[in-house]
């Protein structure tokens, strides 16, 4: 399986992630369901315009699911989802986030101040996980497409099951370290909370299931 290279700047950007610092880390999860937003409304948009398809609504929503045994955290969506050249040209390079760009203008010295106030898109994923699976099943395609990175390397595409169109992504949550712990983002009372501080305004449902105790 061949890995693919990311762009120098989106390594760039990788990297000044990985780095980031603790504060900070949260704002994956605003960055990961604001992607997943925009990929409802664009399905939205397009039963607007085209008539084989319905919007209904209650088919559309953005689901958390945390799972501590196997330490993954999984954000998925009913948005339009991508296919195998949109995986590679939309998480392969930068995007129109343009914090890179931002940064540069601003002459800060490092990402830190930018990483909380700033749209720093998908990538944000890498400050809280070390592998990045992003699963998707564009809307009018029949097969679905697997994009795996696990950082600055470089990542992989490759073909894969799944029934319904949209995106699923899976992180992999890091291990705890001496002075640092990840627990918290698989943890149900802390990830409603960032979603409440920053996500409150989403138009969409988001789902989580809690346990019963
Ligand atoms: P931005 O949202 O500013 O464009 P991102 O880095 O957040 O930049 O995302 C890059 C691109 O990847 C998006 O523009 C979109 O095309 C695609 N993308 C990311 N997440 C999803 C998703 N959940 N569903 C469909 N497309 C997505
Ligand atoms: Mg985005």
């Amino acid at each position: 399986m061949e890995t693919k290279q990311f762009q120098a700047e989106s390594k760039r950007l990788l990297e000044m992630m990985i780095n980031s610092i603790y504060s900070q880390r949260e704002v994956f999860l605003r960055e990961l369901i604001s992607n997943s937003s925009d990929a409802i409304d664009k399905i939205y948009y397009k039963a607007l315009t085209d008539d084989s398809l319905t919007f209904d609504k209650d088919s559309y929503y953005i689901k958390v699911v945390p799972d501590e045994r196997n330490r993954t955290l999984t954000i998925k969506d009913t948005g339009i989802g991508m296919t195998k050249e949109e995986l590679e040209s939309n998480l392969g390079v930068i995007a129109k986030s343009g914090s890179l760009a931002f940064k540069k203008e601003n002459e800060i010295k490092d990402g830190h101040d930018i990483i909380g106030q700033f749209g720093v898109g998908f990538y944000a994923a890498f400050m809280v996980a070390d592998i990045v699976t992003v699963i998707s099943k564009a809307q009018g395609s029949d097969q679905a497409y697997k994009w795996e990175s696990r950082g600055a390397d470089g990542y992989t595409i490759t073909p894969c099951e799944k029934d319904t169109v949209g995106t699923d992504i899976i992180l992999k949550i890091k291990e705890n370290t001496e002075d640092e712990s990840f627990d918290e983002f698989l943890e149900e009372y802390r990830l409603k909370s960032t979603i409440k501080k920053y996500s409150d305004f989403i138009r969409y449902p988001i789902k989580m299931d809690v346990k019963t105790r």
